[in-house]
């Protein structure tokens, strides 16, 4: 299964993926958390990409095209994918065709998760992640204030991107540079609209019924 799922920030996308990277058995591949953790690291790539995820502009395309075609050097997707948060610009998404099409590899669906903008800023403010394990917890599931991982105990925090002044940025390049992308894939034939507002396992189902 060959798979992207695509939405606005803080739809659950992240969430979703993970179950379904899961359920079907194929590696996710989450950008920003490669970035996210590049950043953590002080590499190269996380130096140069730090300005623009704490920003909540888009890192260039060249940076993240090269991360992509080094994770496809490798053997993993060659039984399949689910790319997560990319791609995000109309530039990517015409890369990402070309390369599987080098590759000899079809894309099976594009799962696109619908929420409306009010809810999506509400569900970012309530987000905090774990500092050591990065998963993702709800603030309101806290009832005092001893914010630490159920996994592994370290400190949650709140993304830095995660900010009301960024997600109002985030969301304005949503809407330029990545909602274009669910009309390049439509007219593919391939997107999957999925309405995001729900339970988990409610979104979840929705998604299994469409693949
Ligand atoms: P995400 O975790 O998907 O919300 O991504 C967090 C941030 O990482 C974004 O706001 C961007 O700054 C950066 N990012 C992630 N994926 C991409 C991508 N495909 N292209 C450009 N920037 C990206």
């Amino acid at each position: 299964m060959r798979l992207i799922i695509l939405g606005a920030p803080g739809v659950g996308k992240g969430t979703q993926a993970k179950k379904i990277a899961s359920k079907f058995k194929i590696p996710h591949i989450s950008t920003g958390d490669i970035l996210r953790a590049e950043i953590d690291k002080g590499s190269e790539m996380g130096r140069k990409a730090a300005e623009f995820v704490h920003s909540g502009k888009l890192v260039p395309d060249e940076i993240i095209l090269g991360m992509i075609k080094d994770e496809f050097k490798t053997e993993k997707f060659k039984d399949g994918f689910l790319m997560d948060g990319f791609p995000r610009t109309l530039e990517q998404a015409v890369k990402f065709s070309e390369l599987l099409e080098e590759l000899d590899m079809n894309l099976d669906r594009v799962i696109n998760i619908t929420v409306d903008e009010g809810e999506i800023v509400k569900r970012i403010n309530n987000r905090l992640i774990c500092d050591k394990c990065k998963k993702v917890f709800k603030l309101n599931d806290f009832k005092d204030d001893n914010l630490t991982c159920n996994f592994c105990g370290s400190k949650l925090s709140k993304r830095k991107d995660d900010s009301e002044a960024v997600i109002k940025n985030r969301l304005e390049v949503y809407k330029l540079q990545t909602e274009p992308l669910v009309d390049f894939y439509t007219k593919k034939g391939l997107v999957e609209n999925i309405d995001g507002i729900g339970s988990e396992n409610e979104i979840f189902e929705r998604i299994l019924a469409r693949l």
